[in-house]
């Protein structure tokens, strides 16, 4: 088996929480705990979950844009997350990032084309001023900009194509793997459909790996390979997205899908409400963190955290409902099936 393009090893990031005039920690966030998960080269991994949950951490930790609390992060077998800046600086080329908000990533004082020339020079990419011209140019034919917009300002573009000048940016660093860290949630919907194409046909030409960090299944479904939900710094579920959508193996999944439109008309799915407000990750609850929304919570759950198990090949969950004989498992088999749309 080829080695994965970035392999993530039981993460940890908790941020101290400081309190008083000396700014003493009290306690932690839980942001991330200890999350596994790896990438192919080429391939689409969604992190999914509420607002909250952890994700944006996810992605931020492996940018190495702060030093992680625990775990390893490993990119084309070589890793990363202690390795010192200077020795990083290469391998960071090959990990680009497309945050939410174009605008305000996009330095407002500097045109298109040195926004996109800034990471060819940085990274030496260029063989000669002729180069730079040529590969600013190219990226902007890449990502449907007319060329001579490269003489424009950040603030003269709409939403949607500050976001392709963001993804320009990205690309211009000629990466392996780029972070999309909510990348279309503040877009239109139509725009939305037209950012997630251009990154479709982006990873087709240029075989990029992505890691799509959202909240939106709905956009998730049309684009990923595989999904990882999250719920509180833990990964619940991971499995191929044709198999999480048809039948998610995890309560938590399953209230989040059940959520999610369904575009055939007439078709609808079971709503699942869960009760409650997601519980503070400075104090997560004991055993599952989701037993105090969970619909299927039994005693264990309040004991026992569940470890992810494999219940079908490339399909894991954390739930103690899989020891339970598959009479007694709500989401085992048809009955899983079952949540997707009724007419
Ligand atoms: Fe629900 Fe228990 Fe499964 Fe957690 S372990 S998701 S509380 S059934």
């Amino acid at each position: 088996m080829s080695t994965p393009l970035l392999e993530v090893h039981d993460l940890k990031k908790h941020f101290p929480v400081r309190a008083g005039f000396l700014g003493g920690v009290t306690g932690y966030v839980y942001a991330v705990d200890g999350i596994s998960f790896s990438i192919a080269k080429g391939e689409t991994l969604s992190l999914v979950g509420e607002s909250g949950c952890g994700k944006s951490t996810v992605g931020k930790a492996i940018l190495r844009l702060f030093d992680i609390t625990g775990g390893q992060v490993t990119l084309d077998g070589t890793r990363i997350d202690d390795m010192p800046a200077a020795t990083l600086r290469p391998l960071r080329r090959r990990m680009q990032v497309v945050f939410q908000d174009p605008y305000s990533s996009l330095n407002p004082r500097m045109r298109v084309r040195d926004i996109l020339a800034e990471p060819i020079r940085n990274f030496g990419l260029a063989k000669d001023a002729a180069d730079l011209e040529k590969r600013v140019g190219d990226l902007m034919d890449r990502v449907r900009l007319p060329r001579d917009a490269v003489r424009r300002w950040p603030h003269e573009f709409s939403g949607g194509q500050r976001q392709r000048i963001g993804i320009a940016r990205a690309l211009a660093a000629e990466p392996d793997l780029i972070i999309c860290d909510e990348a279309v949630s503040a877009l239109d919907v139509s725009v939305k459909a037209q950012i997630v194409n251009l990154l479709q046909d982006l990873q087709k030409d240029l075989g990029l790996a992505l890691l799509f960090i959202s909240h939106d299944l709905a956009i998730v479904e049309h684009m990923t390979h595989r999904v990882a939900v999250m719920y509180l710094g833990k990964i619940v579920e991971v499995a191929p997205k044709r198999e999480l959508f048809a039948a998610p193996k995890h309560p938590y999944t399953e209230a989040l899908l059940s959520a999610v439109p369904v575009p055939e008309p007439g078709a609808q799915r079971e709503r699942v409400i869960l009760k409650g407000d997601v519980p503070s990750p400075i104090n997560p609850p004991k055993g599952c963190r989701f037993h105090t929304r969970c619909p299927y919570a039994f005693d264990r759950c309040r004991q026992d955290e569940p470890a992810l198990y494999q219940t079908e090949p490339g399909h894991w969950s954390a739930c103690h409902l899989h020891d339970l004989p598959a009479a007694e498992n709500p989401l085992a088999g048809a009955k899983g099936a079952a949540l997707i749309a009724k007419h």
